[in-house]
């Protein structure tokens, strides 16, 4: 899934995985986590995501072999959030060629800036299990609480406003050309993300056949 920090990507990615059956690999999720219980990925990782940076490459490739070398990504799997670099793109199209796989898709989620900028400010996230909620477009049942497992819905820290403008920033002169190297290997659907959720997924549903 590629898109704009905020474009809504984590939310359909976690819907087709769902719908598959398949494993919803989010890089983003994995360095929470790796923060959250201290580890030295997530020490490393910390310093840069609080900026609104992106973790160096070979980092992200570390932590994306293993995850692949994981038994349930035998079937196939959804990547929320990589590559996030031209690079990273390259080095996952070698990686997956070598074990005669490769990407079926990439679902390009397109939302304007300005939108992004209003959606960050209201968005919020579950504390133990990072899913995402919007208090007006996705609220969850009980304000402030996750509808998985109870637990503290938070503004995240890299969704203060003035690190998504550094977010943004960084996705426009990093991630951005990522959309050019799909089309240009005729992998690349784009879906507007600025319709409502299950109106986007419905899209994305008839472009994968399901
Ligand atoms: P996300 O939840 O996908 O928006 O990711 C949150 C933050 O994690 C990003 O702003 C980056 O600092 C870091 N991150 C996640 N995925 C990657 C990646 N593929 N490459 C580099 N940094 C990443």
């Amino acid at each position: 899934m590629l898109g704009a920090p905020g474009a809504g990507k984590g939310t359909q990615a976690k819907l087709i995985a769902d719908m598959y059956n398949i494993p919803h690999i989010s890089t983003g999720d994995i360095f929470r986590t790796s923060i959250e219980n201290e580890t030295l990925l997530g020490v490393k990782a910390k310093e840069y995501m609080n900026q609104g940076l992106l973790v160096p490459d070979e980092l992200v490739l570390e932590l994306i072999a293993d995850r692949l070398s994981q038994a349930d990504a035998k079937e196939g799997f959804v990547f929320d959030g990589f590559p996030r670099t031209i690079p990273q793109a390259e080095s996952l199209t070698k990686t997956l060629n070598k074990i005669n796989s490769g990407i079926d898709l990439a679902i390009d989620v397109s939302v304007p800036d300005e939108n992004i900028v209003k959606r960050m400010a209201g968005r919020r996230a579950c504390t133990k299990c990072g899913a995402t909620y919007h208090i007006v477009y996705n609220p969850p049942k009980v304000e402030g609480i996750c509808d998985i497992d109870g637990s503290e819905l938070i503004l995240r820290p890299d969704d203060e406003p003035e690190t998504v403008l550094k977010r943004l920033s960084v996705y426009h002169e990093q991630t951005k050309p990522l959309i050019e190297y799909y089309k240009n290997s005729n992998l690349l659907v784009t879906v507007d993300g600025t319709l409502a959720i299950e109106d986007i997924f419905n899209t994305i549903v008839k472009v994968l056949g399901a």
